[in-house]
């Protein structure tokens, strides 16, 4: 569902309830119906014990008091008549007062239960009047005895009639007792049935009160809680779980819970639409080079598998890799800045593109790789790799290669100046020459080096000999990684003479590599690819600490010192902690190090002039001489000579060997001893290989020889044994 669908169906909801009020009204409804059922249990109870109160003050107020006057009355009757008979037997008189007292005692107590008891006033007058009658007659009947007015006789039929009188009068009193015992009986069994009554009422009530309340709070919390557990669980889905956001919260209701929910629901889908741009974007760099928006080389990997892939099922289509790297590149890099080149780049991606695909577009838009068209890359820096499917033949490849370097060969404008660059272009065949991508694209690269090899500004096809030259080189770098470890290096000394005198004045260290099973190899040979794999420091490295030792040997076997000139690679001399290498080395041998001469290239010096020039400054400080070696064969930069303070120059052998036959070599090789000895710089002819060089060059005063003329490099043994054997010929190291 659509963020708008969800939107349209939540709001098209016009009569929506509020959740707030929901929650409002059930909590509003907890309370009512707690007060309420607190207020019913209340009033019954109050209610109830009301009724208990009334009912057991009218048992405290009227029936206990009733029922006493009325005993207490009953016993004053019968006093009273046994107070009469006494009297009437003893003729007491003060007896028959006393009964009147009584009497009226009786009375009173009587009233007094009919003033208490409404009910029974009609009983109690007809009881008062049956006793007036009685106690009139008996009181009379004594009293005419007493007062001998009667004879005893007399008073028989009397008697009989009062004692009958007092039986009526007993059982009216002892019935209307009877009736006040049996009203008070009911009274308390009332009050007790009553007191039971409102205890059930009571805890019914309670009971039902509890039980409405926990419904609604069980109607609320599941309302509620359902639905906010229902999101954390699909939050813990995204966040812990397996990043599943396809979930969604059903909107049921018209709440603020399902208002919630609905933003609930669409932060999920926005963030579900960020995390696939992000994703999509996220592949899209890694399957892009973002300069110039080709292409990157793991896509091209991907589009060549593709190609092979669909080539597989299609027999008799080739299809051609082509490695791309331009040439002079680097000066105009480095002439016109970073972000010229940058645009010379774009520039010549477009080109590339538009001469492969009749197309402008350059970029990538999806993650899949094309198929069935040509596919321009770029791998990093000024290389880049084409596919160019469905080609018939080597010759087609070849017209297109061609075209491609006149197209990219055409002067560009950038930053409003006009320059052109070329290119090496390396071709490699499907299925001709590999059938694997990898393999493929590292065959074009060796095309492509032939192509440079060739004169740059070419195309190459490759040859399975180049694999064989490439299998080469890797045995050689794998095998000079392990040359130091492994033992197999040791030094030969060149011996240098002076030309006026033909004293010995040193010698030059050239390295030397056994290597078991490859033989010995020329320095020129592994020294260029130990450049290139970045273990030539450590040879360099390993050079001086073999000099220094060389030389300890020397001056523990008390021989002349000797200067040792060695040489440094363009890596090593501009290496930032150069002179704190050096000076490691030297341990404890410091005082050695004034007869160490260190030998730099000029084309060494020219890339990093800062660092060697700071360098060279250090290593001056240590008491270490500096030569310029080959001297005249490359640009001869002047300032170089100025910048730097050079000791010695070292005219190049190539321009040695040309001094016999060419004058101008001649001229040039005495413009450069004038030049040195005006700057007070020593020099050096290399290469000197016979009597005529080196009588021109002592002529010329060139200072010092070196060359198979005078001695082929000796090993360490053999210059030893020289210097033991010739010692008054040797010139003392300055
Ligand atoms: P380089 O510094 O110009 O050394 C002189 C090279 O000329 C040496 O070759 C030497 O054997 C050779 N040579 C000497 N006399 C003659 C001669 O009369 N005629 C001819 N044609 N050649 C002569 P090597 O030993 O093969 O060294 C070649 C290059 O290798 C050296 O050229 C130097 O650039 C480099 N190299 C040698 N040893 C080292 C080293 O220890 N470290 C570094 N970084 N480079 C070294
Ligand atoms: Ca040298
Ligand atoms: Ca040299």
């Amino acid at each position: 569902m659509s963020h708008e669908d969800i939107s349209y169906r939540y709001q098209s909801d016009g009569n929506r309830r509020s959740s707030r009020r929901t929650l409002r009204w059930q909590i509003l409804s907890i309370a009512a119906v707690g007060t309420l059922g607190f207020f019913v249990f209340l009033a019954v109870m109050l209610g109830e014990s009301k009724d208990n109160a009334d009912l057991l003050k009218e048992i405290r107020d009227t029936r206990y008091p009733v029922q006493e006057n009325l005993l207490t009355a009953l016993n004053e009757l019968e006093t009273i008549d046994s107070n009469l008979e006494h009297a009437f037997i003893s003729s007491n008189s003060a007896l028959l007062d006393h009964s009147m007292i009584l009497a009226a005692q009786f009375r009173g107590h009587l009233h007094r239960a009919m003033i208490l008891e409404d009910d029974y006033h009609e009983r109690i007058n007809k009881i008062l009047s049956q006793f007036d009658e009685y106690f009139t007659n008996s009181h009379a009947l004594v009293q005419s005895v007493i007062s001998n007015q009667t004879e005893f006789a007399d008073t028989t039929s009397t008697k009989q009639k009062n004692a009958h009188a007092f039986n009526l009068l007993i059982d009216a009193l002892g019935g209307l007792q009877t009736s006040q015992s049996e009203a008070l009986v009911s009274s308390v069994d009332a009050a007790t049935l009553r007191a039971s009554e409102s205890l059930r009422v009571g805890l019914t009530t309670g009971i039902f009160t509890a039980f409405m309340l926990f419904m609604i709070a069980l109607i609320t919390t599941r309302s509620i809680l359902q639905r906010i557990n229902n999101m954390v669980s699909s939050l813990r889905q995204i966040a812990v779980g397996n990043g599943d956001m396809s979930e969604r919260i059903e909107l049921t209701g018209s709440d603020e819970m399902t208002e919630l929910a609905f933003w609930f629901n669409t932060f999920i889908e926005k963030l579900q639409r960020i995390t696939a741009e992000s994703t999509a974007e996220v592949k899209r760099l890694a399957f892009t080079d973002t300069l110039t928006n080709l292409p990157n080389r793991r896509m091209f990997l991907r589009c060549l598998n593709n190609e092979i892939e669909r080539a597989k099922t299609k027999p008799g289509t080739s299809i051609a890799v082509m490695f791309l790297d331009l040439d002079n590149f680097k000066p105009v890099n480095d002439q016109l800045g970073h972000e010229a080149g940058d645009e010379l780049l774009r520039a010549v991606s477009q080109r590339l593109v538009r001469t492969v695909r009749n197309t402008d577009t350059v970029s990538l838009e999806t993650d899949e790789p094309p198929v069935g068209e040509p596919v321009v890359a770029r791998l990093a820096g000024d290389e880049f790799m084409l596919i160019v499917t469905d080609i018939e033949d080597e010759k087609q490849a070849a017209k297109i290669a061609e075209r491609i370097r006149a197209a990219v060969m055409d002067p560009y404008v950038i930053s409003g100046m006009e320059c052109s660059v070329g290119v090496s272009i390396g071709i490699c065949l499907y299925p001709h020459n590999s059938q694997d991508a990898e393999d493929l694209v590292i065959s074009a690269d060796m095309a492509m080096y032939e192509a440079k090899n060739q004169g740059k500004n070419t195309y190459r096809f490759f040859d399975p000999e180049l694999r064989k030259a490439s299998e080469v080189k890797i045995l050689l770098d794998n095998a000079i990684k392990k040359a130091i470890p492994n033992g197999e290096l040791h030094l030969m000394f060149q011996p240098q003479f002076r030309l006026s005198d033909g004293k010995l004045v040193g010698a030059e260290a050239l390295l030397r590599w056994e290597h078991p099973e490859l033989g010995t190899y020329a320095p020129d040979d592994f020294i260029r690819q130990a450049e290139a794999n970045g273990k030539i420091c450590e040879l360099d490295d390993w050079v001086l600490e073999a000099v220094i030792d060389q030389m300890q040997i020397w001056e523990n076997k008390n021989l002349q010192p000797l200067q040792v000139a060695l040489n440094f690679s363009a890596a090593q001399a501009s290496r930032p902690s150069l002179a704190l290498t050096v000076d490691r080395i030297a341990g404890n041998n410091k005082h050695l190090l004034q007869n160490l001469e260190i030998e730099i290239t000029e084309t060494s010096a020219i890339d990093n002039i800062d660092v060697v020039e700071s360098n060279l400054k250090a290593l001056k400080a240590m008491d270490i001489k500096i030569a310029m070696d080959d001297f005249g064969a490359g640009h001869s930069s002047l300032t170089l000579l100025t910048r730097c303070e050079i000791d010695t120059l070292k005219i190049d052998k190539g321009v040695t060997r040309e001094i016999k036959t060419d004058p101008k070599s001649r001229a040039v090789v005495q413009a450069i001893i004038d030049l040195a000895a005006k700057l007070k710089v020593n020099t050096v002819a290399e290469g000197i290989e016979d009597e005529a060089q080196s009588q021109a060059l002592a002529s010329m005063n060139c200072d010092v020889g070196q060359g198979y003329y005078y001695s082929k490099p000796l090993s360490a043994a053999e210059l030893t044994q020289f210097l033991i054997d010739n010692s008054e010929t040797i010139d003392k190291a300055a």
